[in-house]
């Protein structure tokens, strides 16, 4: 009972940590937009930290180059458990307009386990907000 209460208070204040990969910034700027007033994601307790050690579930953008993998192993190991991983935007989920590239990975779940996709390029903020509690379900039950 007392783990349900506390999935279900965490699941009620995701703290978010966005972190960029080698996006071309179209991505970073549809979630600032999901985090604006106007799609309201206060309405789930999300709320941007800057910390790793603070956040629940971290944004991926852009393709994963092989520049900055090391640092994304090592931000998302300092992350607590339980956390949850969402790749936004098709760069994120498979590489996109640079898979096959040389200098890439081909999307952020060759590096780092993913919870969910949100596909676009770049996807909706509403498509950000409906990863992001894709994510939680999964990570807290529905
Ligand atoms: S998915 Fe599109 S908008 Fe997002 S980083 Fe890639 S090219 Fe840019």
């Amino acid at each position: 009972m007392l783990e349900g209460l506390k999935n279900l208070c965490r699941k009620k204040s995701p703290w978010l940590m966005h972190f960029n990969t080698g996006s071309c910034n179209g991505c970073d700027i549809e979630i600032i937009d999901a985090l604006t007033p106007r799609y309201d994601a206060e309405r789930f307790g999300a709320v941007l930290k800057g910390s790793p050690r603070h956040a629940d579930v971290m944004l991926v953008t852009g393709p994963v180059t092989k520049q900055v993998k090391p640092r994304l192993k090592r931000v998302h190991a300092q992350m607590p458990e339980p956390k949850a991983v969402i790749a936004v935007g098709n760069c994120a989920a498979t590489g996109g307009v640079f898979k096959g590239c040389y200098s890439i990975e081909n999307g952020v779940d060759n590096v780092i386990p993913v919870a969910a996709y949100v596909h676009g390029c770049p996807p909706k903020p509403e498509a950000i907000l409906f990863g992001a509690v894709t994510a939680l379900n999964a990570l807290f039950g529905d």
